[in-house]
């Protein structure tokens, strides 16, 4: 699963640097060239970072920073905040805005991407590491192989999907149609039901070598991943 990174600039030269260095890193994005377009965008498909543009026309950086802050579902997006000079910069940080991160233009692309890649690995590690450990799981996402207890484990593509997920948030609860929008894509039409199929045989496969359910289900809530 390709992180995916919403730019928020309505300068297209520069987003177009971005998007095109971003892509060639296999994140996946969209853009907007202003704030209203943004906001849209993020509701849409919650991303896993934003590289927000501090002046943008309709609605500001700031706004959108402090609009996404203030709700419980996108509260905790990582913000990069890109600004024109150095006292803005210094002027906005001053605000608290919020933002993870803040870069000022001109930037260096090479160090805007390791940047990008420092805030993803700080907040959500999972989204860009190549090999993930949840208890006596590991997963390479590499070359897809999973084993448990050091023993591979046959997954279906699908299942390796919902467990990949699974991994980037343990522990966390997820219902069947929050697990549709992740795993399967909003744009998808698939039963909620077919869910229930593959969850049965992700832990069917997980617990094929010994080992316990790994998979917890929460009665009218969802499944989760168990953390350890
Ligand atoms: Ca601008």
């Amino acid at each position: 699963m390709r992180p995916f990174i919403v730019i928020a600039e309505d300068e297209t030269s520069v987003a177009e640097l971005l998007r095109y260095n971003l892509e060639a890193l296999d994140y996946k994005t969209a853009s907007a060239t202003d704030g209203e377009e943004a906001l849209l965008l993020i509701e849409e498909r919650v991303p896993d970072l934003v590289i927000l543009d501090w002046m943008l026309p309709k609605v500001s950086g700031i706004e959108i920073c402090r609009r996404l802050r203030s709700r419980p579902q996108t509260a905790n997006i990582p913000i990069m905040m890109l600004t024109a000079k150095t006292e803005e910069a210094d002027r906005i940080r001053g605000l608290e805005t919020g933002a993870d991160d803040y870069i000022t233009k001109p930037f260096s692309i090479h160090e805007l991407m390791a940047r990008v890649k420092a805030v993803l690995r700080r907040i959500r590690p999972a989204l860009v590491e190549k090999l993930i450990t949840v208890g006596d799981i590991s997963i390479n996402r590499g070359t897809y192989q999973v084993t448990r207890n050091g023993e591979p484990i046959e997954l279906g593509p699908t299942e390796f999907r919902l467990l990949d997920y699974f991994a980037q948030h343990p522990g966390r609860v997820f219902s069947r149609e929050q697990l549709l929008d992740g795993v399967w894509g909003s744009d998808v039409f698939v039963e909620a039901r077919t869910v229930d199929v593959h969850i049965g045989r992700l832990r069917k496969a997980l617990m094929s070598k010994g080992g316990d359910n790994p998979i917890r289900t929460v009665r009218s809530a969802g499944y989760s991943l168990k953390s350890g």
